[in-house]
C-alpha cells in the first residue's frame, strides 16, 4: 500500500513539474512566482501548490555520469532504482566541459563516447515522465586545448603570462567572456530544449584562492575596482592582497546572480542555478564563496560534502546542516551529495562503502536538517553493493517527512563562526588556528548532550534572544559591528564563553593592543608584540599543564599553595569533578595577562618542563599568575568565561575527556542551567532538538559503535535503555510520543513544563516526536 501511495504522489508532482516546465518561461505572474497550479484533485494534498519544487522534493539521486557511459546507459533500470529509493529529483550530467546532448554552442565538446546520443535529454524526459525533477549538472571551470587556442584570453594565466592548468585541460578565467558569455549560452540552451527545473555546477567558482590571474581581464577589472594592481603575491600584511581576496569574492557573487538570471529569464521563474557549495568553511574560503552572501540569495543550497573524515566524525554532518541552515533559512532545503561508494581515505570512486558507514553519514545529516542525496560514479557497477545502501533509510525518510523538514531547531546555547575569521585570521592556518578550537568546542558539547547551533557573527542580533549562551571559539577577527553586538548581548544578561585570542584582531585580521572585548573578558593583552606564530599554533604539543585553583580568590582565602591538598566542596562548580587532581594536561602556551578587580582565576599556567629523560621531569615553575581560565560577570546576571588557554583546540587535537568534561562545566555554568534536554545512559550520542507547530521532535543519533572514530564503520552497536528528559515549549503537551524509527510504545511522564521518558534501546539512531 506504501509503495502504491508513493506512486501516487509520485506522479501529482509529475502533473505539476510538467505545468510548471510548460508555462514558466512565458507565463509567471506578478510576484515573479511561476504558476504552479495543481490539478484540482490536488487541493488538499501534503504539498501546497504554491511550495516551489526546490521547496518541496526532499530526496534526491545522482549517477555521475562518466565519458564511457553514454553507450551502456540501462535509463530503464535506473529508473525502477529512482522508485526503489525513493527518489524524487535527479541530478544529471548536461554540459560544461563537455556535453552530454547534442550541442550547437560553438567549442561545447561532446562527451568522448556520445557518438551523437542525446543522453542528458533521454534521462531528462525519463525524469519527468516519472515525476521526478531534474538539476541539470554543470562543471564549467576548464576546456580542452582547442578552445584555449581559439580564446587563449578566456583563461586564467599565472605570473609568467602561461596558462593555469589541470592535467591536460585549461582553467577558464572567472573574469572573461567563458564566464559572461559561453557559460550563460549553455544554461539558455539547455534550458530551452529540455526544460529542467533548475541547474547546479561542481566547480563554479573558477581558479581557487592559492592561484593568482595575471589575465587582461582581471588586470583591467582590479584596476577599474581598486586603482591598484593585481598583487605579485600572497602576502596577508598587505592592504592590496586583502582587496584581492574581497575583489574575488564580489566576482562569485556576481558569477551566481548572472547565473541565476539566465536560467530564470530561458526557464521560468523558478528555473533556478544552484551551484555547488562546500561542508567546509575553509573550503569555501579557498573558493572564495562567501557562505552567508550566498545563503541570502540562494533558494536552495547543493551540498557537496560527500563522506566523513576522521577528524570531524559523522557529526560533523549535523553540524555543517545547522550552520547553513543558520545562515539560509530553515524553511529552505541542503540536499546532500552522499557518497555511495568508498570516498576520501583513500578514493575507490566504484567500489562500495559499507552500508553502516552511508547510513550513518544519512542519518546525521537528517539530524542536522539536510536531505539526503545518493551519489555514485558510474552508470554500471562490477559492485553492485552501494545499490542497497540507499534504498532503506530512503524509504524511512519517505515515510516520515513530515517531522524531517520546516522546523526551527531548540537550543539555549549558539556557537559563533564567521567566514571572515577563516579568511583573515587562519588565512594559510584555518584547520589549526579556526577549525580546531570550533570542532572543538562542538565535539565537547556534543559528548555533553548539549543542544546548540551555529550562529555567523553578523546574525548575533538576529538570533541571541533566544540564546542563554553564545561560545566564541577562537574567533579572533571581529569587525566592530560583531563586537558591539555582544556587548549587547551581554548587557541584556547573555552569557558568553570566548577562548583563545577571540577578539585580538581587526577585521582584516591585523592583530589589535588588546581585546575588543577586553571590558568583557576582565582581561587585557600586556605585552603588545605578537607572539611568534609557533606559540600560536603549538604544532607539536607542549609539556604544560593547568593548575586548578582551589577556591575562588575573592580575597578571603587567597590562591593556595600547590602542594597543599585540595578542598573538595570549596571550588567552583565548574572544577566539579576534579577533586582528586589539582592540575590537568594542556599542551599549548601561555602569555602573561592583567586581570581586572572582580574577576576569578580558575587556572593558572604550569610552564613547559622535560619530558624525557624521565628523571627531568619535574615542574621548574609549578605556579604562576599567568591565568588560563577568567570568570567575571555583571549586574544584569552575564556570565563570563574567558579561557586564554585553548582547551577547545587541545579537545579537538588529544581528545582527553579532562578538556571535554572541562568545557561541558563550563558550558553548564555560563548557560546557568538552562539547558532544554537531559540524557542519561551510557554512549556517544549527538541530541538534536526541533520544534514544529504542536510538537518536538528529538533526534537521537547513537555514534558510540566500533569504528566510529575512524572510517570505515562497518557494525552497529546497541546502547539503551536512555532516560530522556526535555523541556516542552509553549504549545506542546507533551502528552504522547511516537518513536520513529522502532516504533515502540513508551509511556510519558509530563511534570512541571518538562517530559520524561525511557527510550529502550537505540542502534543507529532514533527520532521521537512529543505532541
Ligand atoms: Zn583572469
Amino acid at each position: 500500500m506504501e509503495h502504491e501511495s508513493a506512486h501516487n504522489s509520485r506522479r501529482s508532482f509529475l502533473k505539476k513539474s510538467t505545468m510548471a516546465a510548460t508555462f514558466a518561461a512565458a507565463d509567471f505572474n506578478l510576484f515573479g512566482v511561476a504558476p504552479f497550479a495543481a490539478p484540482a484533485e490536488d487541493a488538499n494534498a501534503a504539498s501546497p501548490a504554491d511550495v516551489p519544487w526546490f521547496r518541496r522534493v526532499t530526496r534526491w539521486g545522482q549517477v555521475n555520469i562518466t565519458e564511457k557511459d553514454p553507450a551502456k546507459y540501462d535509463i530503464a533500470w535506473w529508473r525502477k532504482y529512482w522508485k526503489r529509493t525513493q527518489t524524487e529529483g535527479v541530478i544529471i550530467n548536461a554540459g560544461g566541459i563537455v556535453a552530454y546532448y547534442p550541442t550547437k554552442i560553438p567549442l561545447h565538446r561532446q562527451a568522448q563516447y556520445l557518438n551523437g546520443i542525446d543522453l542528458f535529454g533521454d534521462l531528462c524526459r525519463a525524469a519527468h515522465d516519472d515525476g521526478l525533477a531534474v538539476f541539470a549538472r554543470m562543471d564549467s571551470n576548464r576546456a580542452h586545448e582547442e578552445f584555449y587556442n581559439a580564446h587563449p584570453d578566456w583563461f586564467a594565466i599565472d605570473g609568467d603570462g602561461k596558462p593555469y592548468k589541470a592535467a591536460d585541460l585549461f582553467i577558464t578565467c572567472v573574469n572573461s567572456p567563458y564566464y559572461n558569455e559561453h557559460i550563460p549560452a549553455i544554461l539558455k540552451e539547455i534550458a530551452q530544449l529540455y526544460r529542467p527545473e533548475g541547474f547546479t555546477d561542481n566547480s563554479w567558482s573558477g581558479l581557487g584562492r592559492e592561484s593568482i590571474c595575471y589575465c587582461a581581464n582581471c588586470q583591467k577589472g582590479f584596476l577599474a575596482k581598486t586603482g591598484k594592481e593585481i598583487p605579485r603575491k600572497k602576502n596577508w600584511d598587505d592592504q592590496t592582497y586583502r582587496d584581492w581576496i574581497r575583489w574575488n569574492y564580489d566576482r562569485r557573487l556576481e558569477i551566481w546572480d548572472l547565473n541565476n538570471k539566465t536560467t530564470k529569464a530561458a526557464g521560468g521563474a523558478n528555473c533556478v542555478w544552484s551551484g555547488m557549495n562546500s561542508g567546509s568553511v575553509s573550503g569555501q574560503s579557498r573558493s572564495f564563496r562567501d557562505y552567508r552572501t550566498i545563503c541570502k540569495r540562494a533558494d536552495i543550497i547543493m551540498l557537496d560534502d560527500q563522506a566523513r573524515r576522521d577528524s570531524e566524525g559523522f557529526q560533523h554532518n549535523a553540524q555543517v546542516g545547522k550552520l547553513i541552515h543558520g545562515i539560509l533559512g530553515w524553511e529552505k532545503l541542503v540536499p546532500e551529495s552522499m557518497a555511495m561508494y568508498q570516498a576520501h581515505r583513500p578514493w575507490f570512486r566504484v567500489a562500495s562503502k559499507p552500508e553502516p558507514e552511508a547510513r550513518m553519514w544519512v542519518i546525521e545529516g537528517i539530524a542536522g536538517g539536510i536531505q539526503p542525496w545518493w551519489h555514485m560514479v558510474a552508470a554500471s557497477h562490477d559492485d553492485r553493493r552501494m545499490y542497497h545502501s540507499p534504498e532503506k533509510i530512503f524509504n524511512w525518510h519517505k515515510a516520515n517527512e513530515e517531522f524531517l523538514i520546516n522546523r526551527q531547531p531548540v537550543a539555549s546555547v549558539g556557537i559563533v563562526w564567521s567566514q571572515e575569521n577563516t579568511d583573515f585570521y587562519g588565512r594559510d592556518q584555518p584547520e589549526q588556528l579556526v577549525e580546531q578550537p570550533y570542532r572543538g568546542m562542538t565535539q565537547a558539547l556534543i559528548r555533553a548532550r548539549l543542544p546548540f547551533v551555529p550562529v555567523h557573527a553578523d546574525d548575533i542580533e538576529r538570533d541571541a534572544a533566544r540564546l542563554s549562551l553564545l561560545i566564541l571559539p577562537n574567533l579572533a577577527v571581529m569587525s566592530e559591528e560583531q563586537v558591539a553586538s555582544i556587548r549587547n548581548f551581554v548587557n541584556r544578561g547573555g552569557s558568553i564563553i570566548a577562548t583563545g585570542e577571540t577578539s585580538l584582531y581587526n577585521k582584516w585580521g591585523v592583530r589589535q593592543h588588546d581585546y575588543a572585548l577586553a571590558d568583557i573578558f576582565g582581561a587585557h593583552v600586556i605585552s603588545e608584540a605578537p607572539p611568534p606564530m609557533e606559540d600560536r599554533l603549538a604544532g607539536e604539543a607542549y609539556h604544560t599543564y593547568l593548575r586548578l585553583v582551589p577556591e575562588i580568590r575573592d580575597g578571603v582565602d587567597g590562591p593556595r599553595n600547590g602542594t597543599e591538598p585540595a578542598i573538595s566542596g570549596k571550588r567552583h562548580p565548574i572544577l566539579k569533578g576534579f577533586e582528586e587532581t589539582d592540575i590537568i594536561a594542556y599542551g599549548g602556551l601561555l602569555r602573561r595577562l592583567k586581570t581586572d578587580t572582580g574577576t576569578e582565576v580558575l587556572m593558572t599556567y604550569i610552564p613547559q618542563f622535560p619530558v624525557y629523560p624521565p628523571e627531568t621531569a619535574w615542574m621548574r615553575e609549578p605556579k604562576t599568575d599567568i591565568p588560563g581560565l577568567i570568570l567575571s560577570g555583571n549586574v544584569q546576571g552575564s556570565r563570563v568565561a574567558f579561557m586564554p588557554a585553548d582547551i577547545d583546540r587541545q579537545f579537538e587535537r588529544f581528545n582527553l575527556p579532562d578538556h571535554g568534561n572541562l568545557l561541558a562545566n563550563i558550558v553548564r555554568w555560563t548557560a546557568k542551567g538552562n539547558i532544554p534536554l537531559e540524557v542519561e545512559g551510557p554512549g556517544l550520542i549527538d541530541c538534536n532538538i526541533y520544534q514544529q507547530p504542536g510538537r518536538l521532535v528529538v533526534h537521537l543519533v547513537n555514534l558510540t559503535s566500533a569504528g566510529t572514530w575512524r572510517a570505515p564503520l562497518d557494525e552497529f552497536i546497541s546502547i539503551g535503555p536512555l532516560r530522556v528528559n526535555t523541556r516542552l515549549p509553549a504549545g506542546v503537551k507533551g502528552k504522547s510520543l511516537r518513536l520513529l524509527v522502532s516504533n515502540q510504545k513508551i509511556p510519558v511522564v509530563t511534570k512541571d513544563g518538562w517530559c520524561q521518558f525511557e527510550v529502550p534501546s537505540v542502534l543507529d539512531h532514533e527520532v521521537i516526536v512529543i505532541t
